[in-house]
Order: structure tokens, then C-alpha cells, then sequence
């Protein structure tokens, strides 16, 4: 077993060990109400980052740069002293031994365990598909699609067969929620304005971005008139939008809607989700999705703890439903567990359940229109968009990323510009 720097057991000296596995919303969120708490607070990442994933299609687009999304973890909670962030990734979890499985066969042992992995793309069990259509959850899978878009330009440019080209000028995109929708405007803005007069050969413009939907409506989780308002916009802005129409076939040649046949060789994949294996670590039930089930205190039924938040669990509001992967719930729940582990630590009386506060629901179309759902009130176009921005910049982490990503905005609006048009990755 490799060594660490972390005390061998949980049980050699009297302070509670919290492991959280995870530095997105919920991780942190978590890390940060335990910060100072009588325990030792080890938090455990792939990357040495917190990404701010609402953002990622602006990495995608061209819009924004990968640093200008994400924020070092160690910057964020590094200053604490109870707390220890370690980069790795979490292959298991013996719960008998309470102790978590990295790779490089380190072994971090618990007294309270918190599982933030989050969430995965997933196509309905066609594997196959991902390679030919990339999802974005990553940073990797932002410079990827990013790549594949400015990619079919290039070639488009220097394509001598005008059937081949005007394939190439095709790009279709499955899934009408918020990150379709968000992708498909700023991909129409990149196409009709920023890149515009890049071309000698090719009219950026009249390229063909195509929306596609397998349920009745684009936005299934908005109100149906913010839902139309959504799609009149897109369509404004040149997206072909087809809904109620499911994706039957994805391939390097094109994808199969329906019965309809499209030819392409740029699809990007914004529909299904599944959670992290981490339901699987610890032999946990859950959904169709892989999402861990929790009870109303989030933690996993006969391991009072261990505790599943964000993405990766399944829990439910006061009627039963789902609570949706936001990352106002991630946050919230991963505020919630540490006054729960902290009140555990100090033997405190029983807290109350997890309730979930929403404040909205937010999406954006194109560079100078969302819409907003507060519930009580809707609201698009510019207004939305204004509350949108805000929004987005208040919550981004940093004090540099905010600063960068209104100025990127601010030039944005006034010259339609996109400065992070690099290709990185193989020239295929
Ligand atoms: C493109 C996109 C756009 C979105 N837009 C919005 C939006 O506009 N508004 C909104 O509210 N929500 C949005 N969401 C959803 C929101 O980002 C998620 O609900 C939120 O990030 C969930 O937080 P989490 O902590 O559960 O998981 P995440 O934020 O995904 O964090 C999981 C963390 O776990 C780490 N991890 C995973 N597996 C391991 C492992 N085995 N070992 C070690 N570390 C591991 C990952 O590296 C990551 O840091 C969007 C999501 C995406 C992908």
C-alpha cells in the first residue's frame, strides 16, 4: 500500500477523519462548511481543479478560455488548516474497513465519508456513439468539441467537392435542454459573426446548425411559453430545430433521426446523463441513471456515514420528486452535510432534513438573450439575460475569473468577436 502523508487509521488519534471525494459544487460546498470544524477534512480530486461547469460551453464555443472556467483547488481551500486536498482518483470504497481505494493503491481511511463525483454523459447504451458524437462535462471534452467545430471550417475551406463541403458546414446537436440550447445559439453567433469574414472559400454563414429533441419541447424543465420563447429565438438566429424526433443512429458519416437521414461529420452529444460509479463502490441501490438513493439527511441507507450529494445522489423534495442535477442543489446539499457532520461531532441534537431552496432557473440563447423561470415570474430576452450575466459572474470562482469573463463578455457584445478560436488536439 502506498504511503501518504495522512495518518494510517481512522480510529489512531480522537479527531474524526472527513473524507470528500469530489471538489465540484457539492464537494466543496462541503468542504467549505466544515472548514475550521473540530476534524480533519480531506478532500480527493482527479484534477486539481474546481470547474464551473454552467460555463463550459463557452469553452466549447470559442467564447471563453479553459482557465477562465475553472480555479486550482488549493487556491480555493488549501488555507484552511483542518483541510488536506489530495489529487487522485477514487477507484472503490471498502465500507467495512471505512476506508476509500485510490489508484496508485493508496488507501485513505474515514469516519465520515462524502461522495461528490457528480455525474457522466450517457447515450441510452450506445457506447459506440461517443466517439462520434463528444459531450461536454469536462474541460477536455470542451477543447475537444471546440476542436471538432473549428475543424469542419478548416476543411470546409479547403474542400473541393461542393456536396463534401456543404457536409462539413453541417453540425447537428442532440438534446434540447439548457446545454443544447446554449450551445446551439453560440455556435450560430460563432458561425454568422465571428467567423464570417475568416473565409476565402466558404460563407460561414450559411452554415446549417441543426437542434435535435426526442421530447415534444425544447427545455422540458422551463415553462412551456419560455420554452417557445427559447426556440423562436434560435431559430432567429439560424438553428433548425426538430422535435419529438429521437436519435436512432450516430456515425462517423452522419447521424439518423427518426427516419430522416443527415448527413454530417460535426455532432455533438448534450442529452443523456448518468452518475458516477460511485453507487457501484459501495453497493448502493439507486436509479436507472446510477444515482446513489439517499434518505432525507442524504446519507445512504445503513451507512449513517456515508453521504451521497450533488449529481451523483438521488433525493427527493418534500412531494417526492426528483431534485433535478443543478448545481444550486450541489451546493446546497453540500452546505447542508457539513452543519450535519459538525453537529454529529459536537453530539448535538438531530437536524433537520435536507430541504432544497430554488431560486430559479436560468438559460441563455445566443449573446444578448435567456430566459429566466423564478417561478412567480418569466422572464426573456435582454432583461433575462442581464439577471443571467450577473448571475454567472457572481458565481464564478475568483476574483481574476470574474474580471476576465465580463471583459470577455463586454468585447463579445460589442464586436461579436470569439478570441479563444484555437485548435488544439490532431488536425483530423
Ligand atoms: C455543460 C453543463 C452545463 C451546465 N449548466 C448548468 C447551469 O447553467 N446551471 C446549473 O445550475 N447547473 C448546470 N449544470 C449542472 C451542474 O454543473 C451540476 O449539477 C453540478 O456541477 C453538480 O455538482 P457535483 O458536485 O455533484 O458534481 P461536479 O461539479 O461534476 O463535481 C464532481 C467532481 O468529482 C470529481 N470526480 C469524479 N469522479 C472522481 C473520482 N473517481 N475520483 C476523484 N474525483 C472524482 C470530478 O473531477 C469533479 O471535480 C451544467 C452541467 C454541465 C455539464
Amino acid at each position: 500500500m502506498a504511503q501518504d502523508n495522512l495518518r494510517a487509521s481512522h480510529s489512531d488519534t480522537p479527531i474524526p477523519r472527513v473524507v470528500i471525494v469530489g471538489a465540484g459544487f457539492g464537494g466543496l460546498w462541503a468542504a467549505k462548511a466544515l472548514a475550521n470544524a473540530p476534524a480533519e477534512v480531506v478532500v480527493i480530486d482527479r484534477e486539481n481543479y474546481h470547474l464551473f461547469q454552467p460555463l463550459l460551453y463557452q469553452v466549447a464555443t470559442a467564447g471563453l478560455s479553459p482557465a477562465d472556467v475553472a480555479a486550482p483547488i488549493r487556491g480555493i481551500i488549501g488555507g484552511y488548516r483542518n483541510i488536506t486536498v489530495m489529487l487522485g482518483e477514487v477507484m472503490g470504497v471498502d465500507v467495512m474497513a471505512h476506508t476509500v481505494m485510490m489508484s496508485g493503491g493508496r488507501h485513505v481511511p474515514y469516519d465520515y465519508l462524502v461522495l461528490a463525483t457528480g455525474a457522466r454523459h450517457a447515450y441510452f447504451g450506445h457506447h459506440d456513439w461517443e466517439a462520434f458524437a463528444p459531450g461536454l462535462k469536462n474541460i477536455e471534452d470542451a477543447t475537444e468539441i471546440r476542436r471538432r467545430i473549428l475543424i469542419a471550417f478548416e476543411r470546409a475551406e479547403n474542400e473541393t467537392d461542393a456536396n463534401e463541403r456543404q457536409i462539413l458546414m453541417r453540425l447537428v446537436i442532440v438534446g434540447g435542454g439548457p446545454t443544447g440550447v446554449e450551445l446551439a445559439g453560440a455556435i450560430a453567433e460563432l458561425a454568422r459573426r465571428a467567423l464570417a469574414k475568416d473565409f476565402r472559400n466558404i460563407d460561414p454563414r450559411v452554415t446549417r446548425i441543426i437542434l435535435v429533441e426526442a421530447g415534444p419541447r425544447l427545455l422540458p424543465s422551463f415553462p412551456q411559453d419560455l420554452s417557445e420563447d427559447a426556440t423562436q429565438r434560435l431559430e432567429r438566429l439560424g438553428v433548425e430545430v426538430r422535435v419529438g424526433v429521437p436519435v436512432t443512429a450516430v456515425d462517423a458519416l452522419g447521424v439518423t433521426i427518426g427516419t430522416e437521414r443527415i448527413e454530417t461529420r460535426t455532432v455533438i452529444w448534450a442529452a443523456g446523463v448518468a452518475a458516477s460509479p460511485a453507487g457501484q463502490w459501495i453497493g448502493a441501490t439507486g436509479d436507472r441513471a446510477g444515482r446513489i438513493a439517499v434518505d432525507a439527511h442524504l446519507s445512504v441507507p445503513d451507512h449513517p456515514e456515508i453521504f451521497a450529494i450533488g449529481d451523483t445522489a438521488l433525493s427527493s423534495d418534500a412531494s417526492g420528486k426528483p431534485l433535478p442535477g443543478v448545481a444550486a442543489v450541489a451546493k446546497q446539499q453540500g452546505r447542508y452535510i457539513g452543519r450535519l457532520i459538525k453537529a454529529r461531532l459536537r453530539n448535538s441534537e438531530r437536524i433537520e432534513p435536507f430541504r432544497y431552496r430554488d431560486y430559479g432557473n436560468l438559460a441563455t440563447i445566443g449573446r444578448k438573450a435567456a430566459v429566466v423561470d423564478f417561478g412567480w415570474i418569466h422572464l426573456h430576452g435582454f432583461v433575462a439575460w442581464v439577471i443571467w450575466t450577473t448571475a454567472h459572474i457572481y458565481f464564478l470562482i475568483g476574483f481574476r475569473n470574474r474580471i476576465i469573463v465580463a471583459l470577455n463578455w463586454l468585447w463579445a457584445y460589442f464586436t461579436f468577436q470569439r478570441g479563444a478560436r484555437l485548435i488544439t488536439g490532431p488536425l483530423r
